[in-house]
């Protein structure tokens, strides 16, 4: 006989097949759709939307959660399952559906806008549509609830927990320990050229190098594809189909980085449990842990001197144009700490300034302390006093990033939350696991990826975030490894 967590299963196995549609609407929309496909699409996905939405939050999944949870130990399997339908369940019946259909409606034409807007630095044609998408987030905000801050809310849908205070303190922690480092590296007499990655790098000959590399740390292209978009992102519908998308740029380490930022997101997903497959158990828990696994792969291994002493032979058959460089001085180039415009090209140690940046506007729009006609030049402002440079155009200010035409507003801290765990996660599995160097030199990735599949892909959404972190690394989340990391990399590559 099925039991009320049999019945609650095939409901929602209904919810994820639609949940499914949508994600394959929006990958194709990102990756192979015609330009004169994106009115059509935003009207499907907008109905979709609504549908998903509707069909979760029915009477009749609220009925069947309800039983199965009067007859569920919390303490099992189920249980943990039955936790997180509950905290999406609470997430979803606080928002109205009317809300739902037009934001997934207007996302979909805001990302055609967006793109649009970015080529042609046309700020003014984005706006409306912006200020549109900032008041149904602080309508959001408020539906859901919030005790201090609309950020609150927000940020909580992304990282269950955390607060905008939490994320407060964690910057003036990074700010203290990073602008000093950043001063003493630019007074540092070494200085790196990294002008000799610039080039016309064939497209195919990037595309097979790189998913040559992620083959190599362990990404599964029988269940995986990699394509191009204009802003790399990974996306799934199930264990068996997740895939990841790079972009072609003229600077060499440009997809080599997106790839492997983007295979760690992947591996992560793929590392779930089989038989937890289409179930609200299976994939990453928040999305802090998930940028920690992204930035594992991209930056603590492949940013490091042993992973280039094995891959630089083979990139420089592939592109003999950086044929003259050691694998240190092209670790040096890969590591150029400066401050830059754009986020998703920026250093290790810069990154969370251009965080910090996005943090505090979307704040200020939120409380009505900044309107979104003066957006830009707020950003400018922002990028003077923290990174000492402005912004020559939009395009490469505030219209560079794709959240804000998503409507991801509180998304952005969870890329800081991942690059601390990240570290701290690393120095967790360095105790266990010993020579870390040798075994990226040597190519035994599956170590790296078996330690991180047992400790926590094979972990999915079993245990909340701050759980998760205290069970694989037991203590809470802090910035004192990340501090320590950059503080060893960058001592010396600029011998301070
Ligand atoms: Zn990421």
């Amino acid at each position: 006989m099925a039991t009320s967590v049999d019945n609650l299963k095939k409901r929602l196995a209904d919810t994820n097949a639609l949940g499914a549609a949508l994600g394959l609407m929006s990958w194709d929309q990102q990756t192979q759709m015609p330009p004169g496909g994106g009115a059509a699409r935003a009207q499907h996905m907008g109905t979709l939307g609504r549908m998903v939405h509707d069909h979760f939050v029915d009477d009749e999944t609220q009925k069947l959660l309800a039983e199965a949870e009067r007859e569920t130990d919390p303490e099992s399997l189920d249980g943990a399952m039955l936790r997180n339908v509950r905290r999406d369940m609470d997430l979803s019946t606080k928002i109205p559906s009317a809300l739902v259909e037009r934001k997934t409606f207007l996302s979909a034409e805001a990302h055609e806008v967006w793109v649009e807007a970015r080529k042609a630095n046309d700020f003014v044609r984005f706006r409306p549509i912006l200020e549109e998408m900032f008041q149904i987030a602080r309508q959001e905000a408020d539906y859901l609830g919030f005790q201090e801050h609309p950020y609150d809310a927000l940020l909580d849908q992304y990282e269950q927990g955390a607060t905008g205070a939490d994320v407060r303190a964690m910057f003036e922690e990074l700010k203290a320990f990073t602008v000093p480092l950043l001063q003493e590296i630019q007074a540092s007499p070494v200085k790196v050229d990294d002008h000799f990655l610039e080039g016309d790098w064939a497209t195919e000959k990037q595309k097979a190098f790189t998913e040559h590399l992620a083959r190599e740390v362990g990404y599964d292209f029988g269940r995986g594809r990699q394509d191009a978009a204009p802003h790399p992102f990974c996306s799934g519908w199930s264990i068996g189909d997740v895939r990841i998308t790079t972009r072609y740029m003229r600077r060499l380490d440009s997809a080599i980085f997106s790839t492997l930022h983007e295979s760690g997101h992947a591996m992560y997903e793929q590392g779930s449990p089989a038989e937890w497959d289409l179930t609200p158990l299976a994939g990453g828990v928040s999305l802090g842990i998930h940028e920690s696994q992204s930035r594992l792969w991209e930056n603590i291994v492949g940013r490091s001197r042993p992973f280039w002493e094995r891959y630089l032979p083979e990139l420089q058959a592939t592109f003999p144009g950086i044929a003259a460089f050691s694998p240190g001085q092209f670790f040096q180039m890969i590591n150029k700490v400066e401050p830059s415009l754009i986020r998703v090209e920026a250093d290790e140690l810069t990154y969370n300034l251009h965080i910090l940046v996005r943090f505090e506007l979307e704040c200020d729009i939120l409380t009505g302390a900044l309107t979104v006609k003066d957006l830009p030049e707020a950003w400018n402002a922002k990028y003077e006093g923290y990174l000492g440079i402005t912004p020559p155009n939009d395009s490469n200010g505030c219209l560079q990033d794709v959240h804000w035409s998503g409507g991801m507003v509180g998304y952005f801290p969870t890329y800081t939350m991942g690059n601390l765990l990240s570290h701290q996660i690393w120095q967790t599995l360095r105790k266990d696991l010993g020579d870390t160097d040798a075994l990226i030199r040597e190519g035994k990735f599956d170590a790296i990826r078996g330690w991180l599949t047992e400790k926590i892909y094979s972990q999915g959404r079993r245990y909340t975030p701050r759980d998760l972190v205290l069970r694989v690394t037991g203590k809470p989340m802090a910035a004192t490894d990340y501090c320590q990391g950059m503080r060893s990399k960058f001592g010396e590559l600029y011998a301070l």
